[in-house]
């Protein structure tokens, strides 16, 4: 029994240690919290300190089968496992062996990568690829990305508990488990070619959207790669890079909280019936670029006998403003910090104060007879 518990213990963390949950981050479980003082300081020695940290990584991931063989006989369960496997089954002394390999083979690397100053290692390989000719190494590239590190000016955007984007003057960087993915701003193109948006609770209307993108690297020798993150991330990786971010015509999404807002707010006023009108309507006074098409007209059942001060009252204003500008006003009077209320709150008419909810906003129709 206790053979069971443990192995059922036993993947649980090692799977936490291979991608740790924000538990384990926060209580500080983590291989770079664990290797702390060996690693040495990131914001020092950027590449050196990554460079040992997938070290780590490799001794610690490839100790897993080894540690889990150590534990049953530790733990006297080899008589359990041997009840399993059956006790006359080869299997059992094959699986403690093969659970060496996995260390040894790391060992063999990294002693393989330490020859030469660590230049064989693969962050070191793929820095190599910037050197401007025989008389720079990888080093120099490597000092030159740990003082852009240095700035406070940097972009970092942790994708989840593994994965990190690094945005430095002229660098783009992806941090994973075993590797280090660079690529030098000024021979690089970054396009936006996938974008998908998931649902948090269908009730708060909670959505997240991510955007792929792939980062390509012209230079002879250099790999693309892809980066993932948050839609709202990307205007801040944006601002860092030096060269436009292409976003393919086939690919939407929201750059800010505004931005998603603003369409929430068309899609839900579609729903409201129209405002006709034989008016003539004037440029929307809040943009001055296009023809205004929204009117608040009451028409929820929203009566001061109820809500007395916080009811909804009718506006007199003719329609002044675009569905745009109304979207951007609205939610410029709400709680910046409590957007999933946004469009259950109220507003004011920006001319005339008169309250009004996202039901008394109507879209214009003309009527031309
Ligand atoms: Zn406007
Ligand atoms: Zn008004
Ligand atoms: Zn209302």
């Amino acid at each position: 029994m206790t053979f069971y518990v443990f192995t059922v213990f036993y993947l649980l963390i090692s799977a936490c240690f291979i991608y740790p949950p924000i538990e384990f981050v926060s209580a500080g479980i983590t291989i770079k919290d664990i290797f702390s003082s060996w690693l040495g300081n990131e914001n020092e020695f950027f590449v050196q300190y990554h460079i040992k940290r997938s070290i780590a990584t490799l001794f610690v991931h490839s100790m897993l089968p080894f540690g889990y063989t150590l534990g049953i006989v530790l733990f006297g369960n080899v008589e359990a496992a041997q009840i399993l496997l059956g006790k006359e089954n080869p299997l059992w002394p094959t699986l403690a062996a093969c659970s060496l390999i996995g260390p040894i083979y790391a060992l063999f690397k990294v002693i393989a990568w330490s020859k030469n100053n660590w230049s064989t290692h693969p962050i070191a390989e793929c820095l190599s690829v910037y050197c401007n000719n025989n008389t720079t190494n990888w080093m120099s590239v490597a000092s030159d990305i740990n003082i852009e590190y240095r700035r406070v000016d940097k972009i970092v955007i942790d994708t989840n508990s593994v994965t990190r984007i690094v945005a430095t003057d002229n660098w783009i960087i992806k941090v994973s488990p075993y590797k280090l993915q660079i690529a030098h701003q000024s021979d690089t193109a970054l396009i936006v070619n996938k974008s998908d948006t998931h649902v948090m609770s269908p009730t708060t209307r909670g959505e997240v959207q991510f955007v792929n993108i792939e980062v390509k690297p012209t230079r002879n020798g250099a790999q693309s790669f892809n980066i993932r993150l948050n839609a709202l991330d990307f205007k801040d990786l944006q601002d860092k890079i030096l060269r436009p971010i292409t976003v393919l015509d086939n690919v939407t999404f929201h750059r800010t909280v505004l931005d998603r807002f603003i369409d929430t707010f068309k899609e839900e006023v579609a729903k409201n019936p129209l405002y006709e009108t034989n008016q003539e309507l004037e440029q929307c006074i809040g943009c001055m670029q296009t023809t205004s098409n929204v009117k608040l007209n009451k028409s929820c059942n929203n009566i001061s006998e109820e809500f007395g001060p916080d009811a909804c009252v009718t506006c007199y204003c003719r329609p002044m403003w675009c569905i745009e500008c109304m979207a951007k006003w609205f939610a410029s009077r709400q709680n910046e910090n409590a957007t999933e209320t946004w469009l259950s709150s109220k507003c004011t008419c920006p001319v005339c104060r008169a309250k009004f909810c996202l039901l008394d906003v109507c879209l214009v129709k003309i009527n031309n007879s």
